[in-house]
């Protein structure tokens, strides 16, 4: 069986690719990966995604974003695709323990959250150290705990956090917040949430879970302890390319471009935060989306 299009993500990028894909007709399989739906799994609730007045909490958005592609004939795999073979075409895709086939690939496969770096980090995610506020919030009633980052991801998180903790305190390295002024201003409106600047974590302490934070002041490099029950990572993304042999990507890592959607393989195409740095919304994803898929579309007539 050779499939059309094969859509490797599941996010509102990769969907919607799957929605316009089957409404066109052409026989389409989405590689969700084990973990489907993307970053807006881990969202709660999102309000600037047009259609929804009173907002909408991600994984209902995602939900219904799949039952839509669903509804039109998208097959859905909820495997993790481990290798390409983009070289020639019909490309052939492993993913779980199967092989497919497809004339046409849509990269969709996002970005993940990045971690600082610091002593301490990697051993203590799961106790005490988080990028996920509405995941693992529920955890921090009544604790005192940092965000750190200077971008409306930070702001998010933060904001979701007060609804369990004690007091949030957002940890950022320089003097500016990088966030959307409305993010801001909801920010310092919270009396649950104190902001400190021109700070950076340079050691999560703690044996088994997180005790407490050694901060420096990246003005006058003095160094801190500060004690904290938990930290949640809030510092931008990293795309997913990796997995990915042959594609060309830019020195940060984002698949490059070149017209539209097309990646440097012909009949390969990519949509989303893989490739975008710039915007990074659901609803900028999704238009990628489906831009990559009328591409896919034409790309087919033009060969067929
Ligand atoms: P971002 O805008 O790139 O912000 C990342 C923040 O982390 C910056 O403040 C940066 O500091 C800081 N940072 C980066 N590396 C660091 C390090 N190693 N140590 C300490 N701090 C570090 O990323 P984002 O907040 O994830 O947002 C990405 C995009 O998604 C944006 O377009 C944003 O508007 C969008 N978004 C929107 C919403 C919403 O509208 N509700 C929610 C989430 C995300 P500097 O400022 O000093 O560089």
């Amino acid at each position: 069986m050779i499939y059309d299009v094969i859509i490797i993500g599941s996010g509102p990028a990769g969907l919607t690719a799957a929605i316009y894909t089957t409404r066109a007709n052409l026989k389409t399989l989405v590689i969700a990966g084990t973990k489907w739906g993307g970053q807006l799994q881990l969202t709660s609730d999102i309000e600037n995604f047009p259609g929804f007045p009173e907002g909408i909490p991600g994984p209902k958005l995602m939900n219904n974003i799949r039952k839509q592609a669903e509804r039109f004939g998208a097959e859905i795999v909820e495997t993790d695709f481990t290798s390409g073979d983009f070289s020639k075409t019909p490309f052939k895709i492993a993913a779980g323990e199967k092989e497919y086939t497809g004339k046409t690939i849509i990269i969709a496969t996002g970005a993940n959250a990045k971690w600082l770096g610091v002593k301490g980090e990697q051993e203590k995610i799961g106790h005490g150290v988080s990028v996920c506020a509405p995941c693992d919030g529920f955890f921090f009633k009544n604790k005192n705990i940092i965000v750190t980052g200077g971008g409306d991801s930070a702001m998010e998180e933060a904001l979701v956090l007060t609804g369990f903790a004690s007091q949030v305190t957002i940890v950022h390295r320089r003097e500016e917040l990088r966030a959307s002024e409305i993010m801001q201003k909801k920010v310092k409106e919270n009396s649950k949430i104190k902001l400190l600047l021109n700070s950076e974590i340079i050691e999560i302490l703690g044996e088994e879970k997180v005790t407490g934070v050694r901060i420096k002041n990246t003005k006058t490099n003095q160094i801190s302890e500060m004690p904290i029950d938990g930290i949640f990572v809030a510092i931008g993304h990293t795309p997913n390319s990796k997995i990915f042999k042959g594609i060309e990507v830019d020195d940060e890592g984002y698949i490059k471009v070149f017209e539209h959607s097309k990646t440097n393989i012909p009949g390969v195409f990519v949509a989303g935060d893989v490739h975008d740095k710039h915007y990074q919304q659901a609803i900028t994803a999704a238009g990628f989306g489906a831009q990559a898929a009328l591409e896919a579309e034409h790309w087919l007539e033009a060969v067929e």
